[in-house]
């Protein structure tokens, strides 16, 4: 049985992928890589991301990311708005706090995340959540606005993990899992996620996974290598790769309320 997933994170207009866009997207889908979710960081990025799902046939996220938050412009609830009721856009987002590059002083992440939040439950969409460095803040402002969503790279600790879960928050895992180093705590909480909150996503061009064999020369992640993670979750759960291939493909369709292709 062919294993399809989706990837639940690509920022696709990055520079990165100028050149190659094309080769990278038919590199996809031979990997089986059905639907992706394109992710938008601030106004420019999240019209760029639309743009790019109704062409290519994906989704895409809408939202101010942490770092960009003190550079939101004063209408960008009505900007995210109008991109947000468009049909291949699905969640607001990234949205949420930083603390860990404090690009955006904090009072400013906390107020635009709090109004980001407020839209997502108008608009009865998910959250796409960013969280670095500032779990005990995150988690009190999501439990107040009552909004679902993904806490997505989820790179934090226990505590912040079963409170999250507790939210009812689905848990987004990079290629951060893969990383022999720094993924160590990571690889140890991965078995307190339950199969029915879990999504994987690249985040490609960042976070390349660190058990792709042979490495690739160029440094990038994309796409394509959404299955080491998958492969890396399955080890590590006891289980085998199909199963958490069905499972977070369910899961991003349901959170997300996609109508995907098989
Ligand atoms: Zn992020």
């Amino acid at each position: 049985m062919t294993m399809t997933l989706i990837d639940a994170g690509v920022n696709l207009c990055n520079a990165q992928f100028d050149k190659d866009r094309e080769a990278v997207l038919a590199r996809a889908k031979a990997a089986n890589i059905s639907n992706l979710l394109l992710i938008g960081t601030e106004l420019a990025q999240s019209k760029q991301a639309l743009e790019d799902a109704n062409r290519y046939g994906f989704f895409s996220t809408a939202g101010i990311h942490p770092h960009y938050a003190v550079d939101a412009a004063d209408n960008f609830i009505t900007e995210l708005t109008t991109l947000l009721q468009q049909p291949n856009c699905k969640a607001v987002g990234e949205c949420g706090l930083d603390y860990n590059r404090d690009f955006s002083p904090r009072d400013i992440q906390r107020e635009v995340f709090a109004k980001q939040l407020t839209l997502a439950n108008t608009l009865d969409l998910p959250a796409y959540i960013h969280e670095r460095d500032a779990s005990d803040d995150l988690y009190h402002l999501v439990k107040e606005h009552n909004t679902t969503g993904v806490v997505h790279c989820f790179t934090g600790n226990k505590t912040a993990l079963t409170r999250y879960l507790d939210l009812g928050l689905y848990i987004g895992i990079t290629g951060w899992v893969c990383d022999e180093r720094r993924g160590l705590e990571l690889q140890q909480l991965i078995q307190y996620i339950p199969n029915d909150r879990l999504l994987i996503e690249t985040d490609a061009p960042f976070l390349i996974p660190r058990n792709i064999k042979p490495k690739p020369k160029l440094h990038r992640n994309e796409p394509a290598y959404l299955p080491y993670i998958c492969q890396m979750i399955a080890s590590l759960k006891q289980t085998d790769a199909q199963t958490i291939a069905l499972h977070t493909r369910q899961n991003t369709e349901r959170l997300f309320r996609l109508t995907t292709r098989q």
